[in-house]
């Protein structure tokens, strides 16, 4: 694996045969997460295919030219030829290995497959997640001399990493940046030793046998099993959206805001996180425009009173996009006045999307009892429908989803567990 700078693009890249191209920026969870898979798969594939990093911050001008916007952004070529589509934003390693087998002849990909060994290992409690709710109920567990292992697809610290200023965590005067409290967090589970397997993809969860399987080859196997999943981003579905996802639109002000510097940008939504954000990402942009679908904000006060008092950030109240395209550079976002049915067209250099969450229940969804919103219910003791599996933080059916709130899930659920197994 090597890193370049523009310089050496045409020499490593265009002019170096078969090549991956990981274009990174700081302070970028998904960028992190995707390092140790990179780096894992560059000693699986790296006789046949050159695995090359680029820091684009100081790379604006090629990462412009070669219309990277969102980071991470991974691009393969060929021959001096990009091929297999590009991946952007939290990139799975399955499909980084798809890409990487579409490069290759189909012997030299089963004698790459052959070289993986699948493995088994045990474990007291398997924790699904290593947010605030993840890696509370890992903490406790671990203090309660429980082994227990923290499974999740990205780095840990789930929405606090990318949250750019927490202050209403007890315990700290001051705002604590988002990604050091969930890096204290993290630590502090880590350092009791709680076992770790995190950038991976989740192949497979199986909650009647208590098994999990990662990357395809690692079966993990417990007595319990706790899920802090958490929730992911709603799209609006308005067309063009999946199609500019990372080339244009992002869902993480942390990853992509520092981009829009005395740019245009647009923000839809009107809740907690849309403004808030809004505000952080007002410190790079030069004009920002939130749309929002109702008459009122439903961000707390005080962030509405930023907002409010803030000059570059303008408020468009009853409107919803209705479409998004591409003009060269910038992204069109047209939105429709839901009162008069009138429709207008706003240009701008990106587009963050924060409208609400959806429960990241997708491996497992048929096996649990859910609420109308499909969040999953527990009882006072977190534990789920199915015997054994316990469910804490945002993934659960509840009325308040806080740091503070996970947490507390977690902190019961694990002494729960504890209480179990003694
Ligand atoms: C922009 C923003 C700002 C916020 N600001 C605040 C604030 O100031 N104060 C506050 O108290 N709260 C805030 N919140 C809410 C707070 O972040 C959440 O309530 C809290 O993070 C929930 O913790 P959790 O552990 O349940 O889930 P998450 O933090 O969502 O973590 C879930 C984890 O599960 C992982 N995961 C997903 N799918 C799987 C799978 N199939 N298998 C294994 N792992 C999986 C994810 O990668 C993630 O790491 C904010 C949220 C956002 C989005």
């Amino acid at each position: 694996m090597k890193e370049i700078n523009s310089t050496e693009f045409e020499k490593e890249v265009l002019n170096g045969g078969k090549v991956v191209l990981d274009f990174y920026s700081s302070e970028c969870p998904p960028c992190e997460a995707l390092a140790s898979k990179f780096e894992d798969l560059s000693k699986l594939y790296g006789k046949d295919i050159k695995f090359i990093k680029i820091f684009r911050q100081q790379n604006r001008e090629l990462a412009q030219k070669l219309e990277v916007k969102s980071s991470p952004t991974l691009l393969f070529f060929d021959g001096g030829q990009e091929v297999a589509g590009r991946l952007s934003g939290g990139i799975k390693r399955a499909d980084i290995i798809k890409a990487l087998d579409s490069m290759l002849p189909s012997g030299r990909v089963k004698e790459i497959k052959a070289l993986i060994k699948p493995t088994v290992s045990e474990f007291d409690v398997i924790i699904l997640g290593a947010g605030p709710g993840g890696l509370t109920a890992g903490l406790y567990l671990c203090q309660a001399k429980i082994n227990t292992v923290l499974i999740d697809p990205s780095l840990p610290g789930g929405h606090v990493s990318t949250t750019h200023e927490v202050s209403n965590y007890p315990g700290f005067i001051e705002p604590q940046a988002g990604y050091m409290l969930s890096h204290n967090m993290s630590e502090q589970t880590k350092m009791c030793g709680t076992v770790y397997k995190v950038a991976v993809d989740i192949t497979r969860v199986d909650l009647d046998k208590k098994e999990v399987v990662i990357d395809e080859y690692e079966t993990v196997r417990a007595k319990k099993i706790v899920i802090a999943t958490g929730t992911t981003p709603n799209l609006t579905g308005a067309p063009g959206e999946k199609e500019l996802k990372g080339k244009g639109i992002s869902y993480c002000a942390t990853c992509d805001a520092k981009y829009m510097e005395n740019k245009e940008v647009v923000v839809i939504g009107g809740g907690n996180s849309a403004v808030e954000e809004s505000e952080y990402i007002s410190r790079f942009a030069s004009k920002l425009t939130i749309v929002h679908q109702l008459a009122k904000l439903t961000a707390n006060k005080q962030a509405q009173d930023r907002a409010f008092s803030n000059n570059k950030i303008n408020i468009l109240f009853e409107h919803e996009p209705r479409s998004f395209t591409r003009d060269g550079d910038k992204i069109v976002t047209e939105i429709e006045n839901l009162k008069n049915k009138e429709r207008v067209k706003i240009v701008s250099d990106g587009v963050f999307i924060f409208i609400g969450w959806k429960a990241n229940i997708d491996l497992f969804r048929d096996k649990l009892v859910l609420d109308q919103w499909g969040y999953i219910k527990t009882n006072e003791d977190m534990l789920t429908s199915i015997p054994g599996i316990y469910a804490v933080g945002d993934v659960i059916s509840k009325k308040y989803r806080q740091i503070t709130t996970a947490v507390a899930d977690g902190t019961i659920a694990a002494m729960a567990i504890a209480k179990e197994l003694d």
